[in-house]
């Protein structure tokens, strides 16, 4: 039996309560997109008392804690900004509780994903005590952002911060399955230019909601017929919102606009999507376009992308996944479950733009993120603890 492994398990399992007290206190600060200064402060004093080498934010407010100081970055990430509430009646309890009881962390973000933060801490403690003797320095990220824009944390530490780990551990809630990819997605706006006329008579004005309608109808067809990957699954696309003017409500509509949420299966790119859009509106008054987020940090800091976002796959036989399978089946005695998630992550920037390999592995089911009574059972991050601080260790 490898002592290591011994070792790492025994650690997680001393720290079980360490783990659920700290997820309890990261859920209890509400933390939504650009509003997580507190729960900011909160994740750098547990890193800090776990016995992180380093602690520091990025300019975006994005937490960074560093354990060893090998040549070779391996960075384990998670974010801390969570949805809002939702619909108060659905909740059987009050959704910043933190509640522990009955084996679970009861609470908005246990699952979506303060459970994968707390359970980096566990593991940057676990490899504090043991020690990184191998040459990996590593980063535990606990990012900003990523619920209204994901991805963009990482563009900026990519691109702002000059920080580029040879692998990213995404925490996202797997159900501790090992994931190597999703879905990418986009999002887009046409816009159509009618002709107002005064609505007695329709017949000199051209109707701008006549032409979205239409456009409309040859998207649903359209989605249908979009292809599939036998991994990723089929490429979608849905219109999201439809907004029209007038001068008047007796008035022919001027204008009207629509905006497309388009995810992308493996094969299907920015241009490739966008040329499908546009060839249904060849020939009317219409504008296609990618839109752009931009936006303040807590920090004050401004910035932005557009929203387009690569997916992204790794090999099932690629070194990461191999070795995350060889973890999985060294702690847990089992054979991992290999799979890609639903929906999007930090990814799409980590790998889908800047092609740094990325590989999930998080605590809880993806099925409760967003949903009211969201909990994550303990059992799920003392499990995820000992993996990031074995993966970490086994680095070669
Ligand atoms: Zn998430």
């Amino acid at each position: 039996m490898d002592k290591t492994v011994d070792r790492v398990l025994q650690l997680a399992e001393q720290y079980r309560d360490y783990t659920a007290k700290n997820l309890s206190r990261l859920v209890m600060i509400k933390s939504l997109t650009a509003g997580e200064k507190e729960v900011a402060a909160e994740l750098k004093k547990q890193m800090q008392g776990a016995g992180f080498d380093d602690v520091r934010f990025d300019g975006l407010g994005s937490v960074l804690g560093r354990v060893g100081k090998g040549k070779r970055l391996l960075a384990f990430d998670a974010h801390i900004d969570t949805v809002d509430q939702g619909n108060l009646e659905n909740w059987s309890e009050e959704p910043f509780s933190g509640r522990i009881a009955g084996g679970f962390v009861h609470g908005r973000g246990s699952v979506d994903q303060k459970g994968g933060a707390a359970a980096m801490v566990t593991a940057g403690r676990i490899l504090a005590e043991l020690g990184l003797t191998n040459d990996f320095t590593v980063l535990f990220t606990g990012t900003v952002m990523e619920e209204d824009c994901d991805g963009l944390c990482w563009k900026y530490l990519v691109e702002e911060e000059k920080i580029r780990p040879e692998l990213v551990v995404i925490t996202e809630p797997t159900a501790l399955g090992i994931y190597r990819g999703q879905r990418g997605r986009m999002e887009i706006r046409v816009s159509f230019k009618g002709l107002s006329a005064h609505g007695s008579a329709p017949e000199r004005g051209k109707n701008a909601i006549y032409m979205g309608s239409r456009a409309c109808l040859e998207i649903e067809k359209l989605n249908e017929r979009l292809k599939s990957d036998d991994f990723l699954g089929k490429g979608s696309l849905t219109v999201s919102e439809f907004v029209s003017g007038s001068p008047s409500l007796c008035a022919v509509a001027d204008s009207a606009r629509i905006h497309i949420d388009r995810r992308l299966t493996n094969g299907e790119t920015r241009e490739s999507a966008l040329a499908e859009i546009q060839s249904l509106v060849a020939g009317l008054p219409a504008t296609v376009e990618v839109l752009d987020y931009r936006e303040k940090a807590y920090t004050g800091r401004e910035y932005g992308m557009e929203k387009y976002y690569p997916t992204w796959t790794l090999a099932a036989d690629h070194s990461a996944v191999v070795r995350a399978g060889d973890v999985f089946r060294s702690l847990f005695k089992a054979e991992p479950r290999v799979d890609k998630w639903t929906f999007s992550t930090n990814g799409v920037a980590i790998m889908g733009i800047h092609g740094i390999p990325c590989i999930g592995f998080g605590p809880g089911n993806e099925v409760a993120a967003h949903a009211p009574d969201e909990k994550i059972a303990i059992d799920d991050l003392v499990k995820a603890s000992a993996f990031y601080a074995l993966y970490a260790l086994k680095m070669k």
